[in-house]
C-alpha cells in the first residue's frame, strides 16, 4: 500500500481492506451508509489573496510590509495590547505587540514543554518585528501561507479555537503599531480558499449482551495510515511500510476484534476503531473526528486502548510484554494486568509517549485512555527499514494474546476505570 500515507488513496484500500475483514467477522459496521469505512472530509485553507494588517491609519500587506506566519482564519481583530517586559498573561482575544525581543524563537502559544505559561495564551493575533534576512523575507513571501484544516462537518468550539495568528512587521511599520495607543483597535484580514482533502477511518462494534450495560463502551483503536512514499530517502527502497508503526498496532487490534467476535458476547459493547492520518492529521486526523463527531458518546466510553508500535520488544520491560503510557494516571493498567495482561508501566516517560499517540484525544476529552506499546526506540523509526521482516512474531503473539482475557474482563465488568488525582491531562 506505497507505506499508507495519510490522506492517500492507499490509506483508503487499507481502510477498506480491514472493513472487509470486519464484516467477514460479523462486526456491526458504524461508518458511513450502512458500512464500516467513515471517510472525514477535510477543508484546507489558505490564504489566496495577501493579507492585509489595519492598525491605526496604517495598512500592512502581506509580502511588502509585513509577513504573515501564522493565519488562523479570515479576520481577526481586538485592542492592541503593547507587552510590557514581566507581563504574564493578556486579555483574550487581544492584539498584542511584542516587544522588540532579543534574539530567539518567538513564544509559542499555549504552554512551554517545561510547563510555563505564555504571556500571549488567548491573544487572537501576536505581532513581532520582522527578524528575517531580506533573502528569508523574499522566501517566505513567495510560499502559500495555511490557514489550518478545519472538518467539513465539525462546527468550531464555542469561542473559537484557541490558536494565535502571528505576523511579522518591518521596522517602519513596527514603529507605526508601536506609535499608537494602547486599545487601538487592530485587524488582520485575509482571502482564503480552501480544497478538499480526506481520511478514512474503519469502525465496528460487537454490541454488548446485557440491555444495561451495553450502553457502555470499550475502545480499542490503532491508527492505520504510516507515512508513504520518500523519494529522497537514502538506498533503492522509497517505501516506508511502518510495519512497527503502526501495521503492528493495526494487526493487534484486528486480531482482538476477530477472536472477541468469536467468542461470548461479552456484557458492555466493544468499539474497534482504525483510525487514518495519525502520521499527517494533526488536528484533523482520524481520531479527531471521531472524538469531535462521535458514533459513541464520548461519556459513554469506560475506557479507550490505543495499540501503537509492538511490533518488536523493549529490553527495558520483561520479555514478551507490553507497557502502558501514563499507567500511573489511571487504575485501568493495574487491573488489566491483575486480569493477566503483559502490561507494565512505561519505562521511558522522558519520552512523553502518553501524548503522543492517538489516546491523548480521547484523553483529553475525559476518556480513560492509554496507548499500549514496546516500542524500544529502534533507529528504523519512520524509515523505510520498518519492515515485517524485522517483526519479533513471537513477542508480538505471547504480548497481544496476553490482553484477550483482560480486555474481555473488563467488557464483562462493572468495573469502570477512574483518573488519579492529577492523571487527567489537560
Ligand atoms: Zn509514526
Amino acid at each position: 500500500m506505497n507505506g499508507r500515507a495519510s490522506n492517500s488513496r492507499d490509506e483508503w484500500i487499507a481502510a477498506t481492506y480491514i472493513a472487509s475483514q470486519f464484516q467477514m467477522w460479523n462486526l456491526e459496521p458504524m461508518g458511513d451508509n450502512g458500512g464500516y469505512v467513515q471517510a472525514a472530509e477535510i477543508l484546507r485553507e489558505q490564504m489566496s489573496a495577501p493579507a492585509v494588517l489595519s492598525a491605526g491609519t496604517g495598512q500592512f500587506t502581506h509580502g511588502k510590509e509585513m509577513l504573515v506566519t501564522a493565519l488562523t482564519g479570515a479576520k481577526v481583530s481586538g485592542p492592541l495590547v503593547k507587552l510590557a517586559p514581566g507581563v504574564t498573561s493578556v486579555p483574550a482575544g487581544s492584539v498584542v505587540l511584542m516587544p522588540e525581543a532579543p534574539a530567539g524563537p518567538p513564544a509559542a502559544a499555549g504552554r512551554g514543554r517545561g510547563g510555563a505559561p505564555q504571556p500571549t495564551v488567548g491573544a487572537a493575533l501576536v505581532i513581532s518585528l520582522a527578524t528575517q534576512t531580506p533573502e528569508q523575507w523574499t522566501t517566505a513571501a513567495a510560499k502559500p501561507v495555511s490557514a489550518g484544516s478545519r472538518f467539513a462537518k465539525v462546527t468550531p468550539p464555542a469561542g473559537g479555537l484557541v490558536r494565535t495568528a502571528r505576523v511579522a512587521l518591518n521596522r517602519d511599520a513596527y514603529n507605526a503599531v508601536a506609535a499608537l495607543a494602547e486599545g487601538t483597535a487592530v485587524s488582520l484580514q485575509a482571502e482564503l480558499s480552501a480544497t478538499k482533502a480526506f481520511t478514512w477511518n474503519a469502525v465496528g462494534r460487537l454490541t454488548g449482551s446485557d440491555p444495561t450495560a451495553r450502553e457502555q463502551f470499550v475502545v480499542l483503536g490503532a491508527h492505520l495510515d504510516h507515512i508513504g512514499m520518500r523519494e529522497n530517502a537514502p538506498g533503492p527502497d522509497k517505501i516506508f511500510n511502518g510495519a512497527d508503526d503502526d501495521a503492528s498496532g493495526t494487526v493487534a487490534v484486528m486480531a482482538l476484534a476477530q477472536a472477541l467476535a468469536a467468542g461470548p458476547r461479552p456484557k458492555r459493547t466493544l468499539v474497534f476503531a482504525l483510525f487514518g492520518s495519525e502520521e499527517g492529521g494533526g488536528t484533523v486526523s482520524g481520531s479527531s473526528y471521531f472524538v469531535e463527531l462521535p458514533v459513541v458518546a464520548i461519556e459513554k466510553m469506560v475506557a479507550q486502548l490505543q495499540f501503537e508500535m509492538l511490533a518488536r520488544p523493549d529490553p527495558m520491560v520483561p520479555a514478551r510484554s507490553l507497557w502502558l503510557t501514563g499507567y500511573e494516571r489511571s487504575n485501568l493498567g493495574s487491573q488489566l494486568a491483575k486480569q493477566g495482561a503483559r502490561l507494565v508501566q512505561d519505562p521511558r516517560p522522558d519520552q512523553s509517549f502518553f501524548t503522543r499517540s492517538d489516546n491523548i484525544k480521547f484523553a483529553r476529552k475525559g476518556v480513560i485512555s492509554h496507548t499500549v506499546s514496546s516500542f524500544n526506540l529502534h533507529t528504523d523509526y519512520h524509515q523505510a527499514g520498518d519492515e515485517v521482516s524485522k517483526v519479533d512474531f513471537a513477542h508480538m503473539l505471547d504480548a497481544v494474546r496476553s490482553m484477550l482475557e483482560p480486555v474481555r474482563w473488563l467488557a464483562n465488568s462493572t468495573f469502570t476505570p477512574v483518573w488519579a488525582p492529577e492523571g487527567r491531562p489537560r
